[in-house]
């Protein structure tokens, strides 16, 4: 069964952010450019760029200690939305490195292209279609050489092998997908599975970028949130897109992004892959400052029937010739109640990690002006997302009762919520930073606590104080750090 959420207008986003946009009095900025990210990211340890000691990789980056978390808040919010919040929807790992064939009948080892132009002025090479205006980024001339397609997978060879045999050449998946349609049928029967049900996947995928760049919004390694939604060849498929859309626009608010800064763009039919016979990308403005400011965030396509029949043995071509010599299964499905067997239909949902993240982080900067018109930045991460969920701050570092029970206030938080201890500061030092990662509360204990058994919680938005009781500070942080809400599926179609 189907269901659909009812469209959310724009006052459903305005309730959503409501918690995180209202600052009392506030100078709200948001991130410039993606530029003010990359100085917090580094500044703040949530990313680096990679192997820096050597003069660095063009387009890798390392995630620090808050990026880490914060990939793994985004892609445990996914997972627990589709896989467990969801009862058509299982999980799997598969390899990354896959049999070769897999990337033949999948198209990719013909397609999976770029086209390639290089400038006759400055000799850069760029991806064609990101040129705009006809101009060179580089040098800004208009003298290029004629497209030519390169393939994007990237190539290793498995094995102790000699340099030159062509059997040992496998590559990096370039999509975390088809380790999904391989295992189609195993998941199917293991799970027993009745259409339409969807498959997830989280994992590294890999492309050879022509012109990579933007921080982590293009980069050569980069992690997938896929999903393949399978569903019968009668079902509307058209509909389902934009099913799937409206559900990532919920997923996107609940973690904080504002629809404002999101756009739908319908692909055209020149531009489709080989597989689709619908696209709708969602875009992201991560250049508010440049006149075309959107880039894709993700895509949600109509795959058909494509990549199960291109992995079967069975599947004949229109001359009535089997289309694969090499596989043997047949990813087919039968029906029980229509008593047909038919290659089920794909809506493929497919998000990046990295580009989620990346948006996650434009949407939260912030930056208003304390009492003393110093400027500060405030991170306003989604609850679910931050990082650390409270800082336990020592008021006098000095004082072993005081030091004593932060500590022991931070080992009994814990075990429900990512909680630190720092005393490396004064405390509006430490406010400050706490603010600028995103940490939704700190407590601070002072000399009161030690004779009240009772601490101080400061909200990171409002910078308003509450002096709350240590017994019961589990529970009113617990109540206070609930994810902005996706509202519970609607009627089914
Ligand atoms: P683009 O047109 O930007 O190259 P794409 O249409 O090729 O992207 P898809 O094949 O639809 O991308 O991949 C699904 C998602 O994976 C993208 O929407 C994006 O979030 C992510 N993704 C793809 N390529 C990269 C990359 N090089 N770096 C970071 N994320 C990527």
């Amino acid at each position: 069964m189907i269901r659909v959420y009812p469209r959310k207008s724009a006052a459903y986003f305005a309730k959503c952010f409501t918690n995180h946009r209202n600052f009392g009095n506030p100078v709200f900025v948001a991130a410039p450019n993606i530029d003010t990210i990359v100085s917090l990211a580094k500044r703040r340890g949530f990313v680096f760029p990679s192997s820096e000691v050597y003069g660095g990789l063009g387009s890798a980056w390392d995630y620090g200690p808050l990026g880490v978390e914060l990939c793994n808040n985004v892609k445990q919010s996914w997972w627990r939305w589709l896989v467990y919040e969801r009862d058509d929807i299982d999980g799997i790992d598969s390899s990354i490195i896959l049999n070769r064939l897999v990337w033949k009948y999948s198209g990719h080892e013909a397609t999976f292209n770029d086209w390639l132009i290089d400038c006759r002025k400055c000799k850069g090479r760029f991806r064609a279609d990101k040129i705009v205006d006809n101009k060179c980024p580089s040098c800004g001339a208009s003298d290029w050489t004629e497209a030519r397609p390169f393939n994007t997978m990237l190539q290793t060879k498995l094995g102790a092998v000699a340099d030159d045999d062509p059997t040992a050449l496998a590559y990096l998946r370039p999509e975390t997908a088809q380790g999904i349609f391989i295992n189609f049928l195993n998941v199917q029967t293991t799970m027993r599975r009745k259409l339409p049900f969807g498959i997830a996947q989280v994992g590294k995928s890999f492309r050879n970028e022509v012109t990579p760049g933007n921080f982590i919004l293009r980069t050569r390694e980069f992690e997938q949130m896929e999903m393949e939604y399978f569903v019968s060849p009668s079902a509307e498929h058209t509909k389902l897109v934009d099913y799937w859309v409206e559900q990532y626009l919920e997923w996107f608010g609940s973690l904080g992004i504002g629809r404002d800064n999101l756009y739908l763009y319908e692909v055209p039919k020149e531009e489709l892959a080989h597989y689709s016979k619908r696209t709708v990308d969602i875009m992201y403005k991560y250049f508010p400052e440049r006149e075309k400011p959107w880039e894709e965030l993700m895509g949600i396509a109509w795959r058909t029937d494509f990549d199960l029949g291109t992995h079967s043995k069975n599947r004949l071509d229109e001359e009535g010739k089997r289309i694969n010599a090499d596989s043997t299964e047949d990813l087919s499905y039968f029906d029980e109640p229509t008593k047909q067997r038919f290659y089920p239909h794909v809506i493929e949902p497919a998000a990046g990690v990295n580009r989620t993240v990346l948006a996650v982080l434009m949407d939260a900067y912030s930056e208003t002006k304390n009492d003393k018109g110093e400027t500060r930045v405030i991170l306003k991460l989604s609850p679910q997302l931050a990082p650390i969920k409270a800082a336990i701050l020592p008021l006098a570092k000095n004082k072993p009762e005081i030091v004593g029970m932060a500590k022991a206030i931070k080992r009994s938080l814990q075990p429900l919520l990512r909680a630190v201890y720092d005393d490396t500061g004064g405390i509006g030092k430490l406010y400050a930073r706490q603010d600028e990662i995103g940490t939704p509360f700190c407590i601070t204990v002072d000399h009161q606590s030690l004779e009240d058994e009772a601490v101080t919680v400061r909200d990171r938005d409002t910078w308003e104080q509450e002096r709350i009781k240590v017994t019961e500070l589990a529970e009113h942080l617990q109540k206070r750090l609930k994810p902005y809400p996706i509202p519970p599926p609607a009627e089914p179609i």
